[in-house]
């Protein structure tokens, strides 16, 4: 089945159906009428070091709204949320739907995964399409998507749809018209949907896998870290803040998102969410009030690490995530069975910024792996994701290129006047 609409497609009419249905093969969630407009959540199509999830929910938290998100794990070479959330002990993806109201009541975030009861359809499908090369389907990803935010009964929804030579669809035209589908759907099932198409060639932040995107994240939330991740962060969430009807604007619900993050509110809705979905009060502590090498120690590290040098001077101008995401799928941070167990460890940390200038020899990205070990066709394969050229140093383009709202696209500056 899932080949025949890979391969023929569904209309709008019948991609609708097909998410009605998945969202139906569960519960969908119900909750008191007072949370009605506050009940939000965000979702991407995936991408490489995509780690928005875990500050985004908190930070909207913390600004009092109620996010009932149900993620997923990897896809083919994207990053999962709960996957990530997994490398933390004692985090528990698997929350009844009693559970989430409750954690919703105490700590306003949840992020757990699809079950038995919730959405168990997109459960059996997403595992499938990993291994049966029908991943990047466009009416598959609506439903899926789509699905789980009709489970959780919100409101508002922002989408951040990858496009990029890291991305499920590549050329920005095709994302648009993924992100159109998915607005469209979106809105017809009564949520407010909006999305933001944004760059994935390079890998988002400057960490990737597992248990290093939960450090990054961590950074995050602390207000630090890298600029395009705290940027995407902020305008997904003032565009949440914006839909429903918390800000006047985009840029004044990225204005409030940027202040959770600052004054550590969101970093403390981070810690009670571990508490409540099953770490222990002391590893939440030191996760989140520790330095980094404790939070290493929470965390565990990769049995090795190796520095890979820069092979001439210049500035960078790419750094392509894919063959990045390739090397370190194999190392054991992704699955080719379902159900697959993952290393966690396995990860890499780029050294270097792109726009920044860089000199011959010093190292620009380190890898952390334990078994099997990096072989020299994969550092040659590494050693071709960083592009350089001889021009000025420069700073990087912003992540989001254009928004799809239901009445048709707009830049980011229309409508935050940046
Ligand atoms: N995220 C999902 O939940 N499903 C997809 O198909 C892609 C990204």
């Amino acid at each position: 089945m899932l080949m025949a609409i890979r391969l023929r497609g569904m209309d709008p009419d019948e991609t609708l159906t097909l998410t009605r249905e998945m969202a139906l093969s569960g519960r969908v969630l119900e909750w008191p009428d007072s949370w009605q407009r506050l009940l939000v959540d965000k979702h991407s199509t995936g991408g490489v070091g995509d780690k928005v999830s875990l500050p985004l929910a908190p930070a909207l938290a913390a600004c009092g709204c109620k996010v009932p998100m149900i993620s997923g794990r990897g896809l083919g070479h994207t990053g999962g949320t709960l996957d990530k959330l997994e490398s933390v002990p004692g985090f528990n993806v698997s929350q009844s739907p009693k559970q989430m109201r409750s954690i919703l009541e105490q700590v306003g975030c949840c992020i757990v995964g699809q079950s038995e009861d919730l959405v168990p359809a997109d459960k059996v499908l997403y595992g499938l399409r990993d291994v049966t090369a029908t991943i990047d389907s466009l009416p598959l990803i609506t439903a899926s998507i789509l699905s789980k935010k009709a489970a959780e009964k919100v409101s508002a929804l922002v989408l951040d749809v990858k496009f990029g030579s890291a991305a499920l669809y590549t050329s920005l035209d095709s994302a648009r018209t993924l992100a159109q589908s998915l607005v469209s759907v979106g809105n017809r099932l009564g949520i407010c949907t909006v999305a933001m198409l944004s760059r994935m060639d390079g890998p988002l932040g400057q960490r990737i896998g597992h248990s290093l995107e939960v450090l990054e994240a961590l950074q995050c939330l602390e207000g630090r870290g890298p600029a395009d991740l705290h940027h995407l962060v902020t305008t997904l969430g003032g565009s949440v803040l914006w839909q429903c009807g918390e800000a006047g604007s985009v840029g004044q619900g990225a204005a409030r998102i940027a202040a959770t993050l600052a004054d550590g509110s969101a970093l403390g809705k981070f810690q009670a969410m571990l508490q409540a979905q099953g770490v222990e009060a002391d590893v939440a502590q030191a996760l989140c009030t520790g330095t980094e090498e404790q939070r290493y120690q929470v965390l565990g590290r990769a049995r090795a690490q190796e520095e890979l040098p820069t092979a001439q001077d210049g500035t960078v101008q790419r750094v392509e995530a894919l063959p990045i995401a390739q090397v370190l799928h194999e190392l054991g941070a992704g699955r080719t069975q379902k159900g697959q167990p993952i290393n966690h460890h396995v990860g890499a940390e780029l050294l270097v910024m792109v726009g920044q200038r860089v000199a011959k020899g010093s190292p620009w990205i380190r890898i952390h792996y334990d078994t099997p070990e990096l072989s020299n066709d994969q550092r040659r394969t590494l050693q071709g994701a960083l592009v350089l050229a001889g021009s000025e140093p420069f700073t990087p383009s912003c992540k989001v290129a254009e928004i799809i709202l239901p009445q048709g696209s707009r830049s980011l500056e229309e409508l935050t006047g940046e």
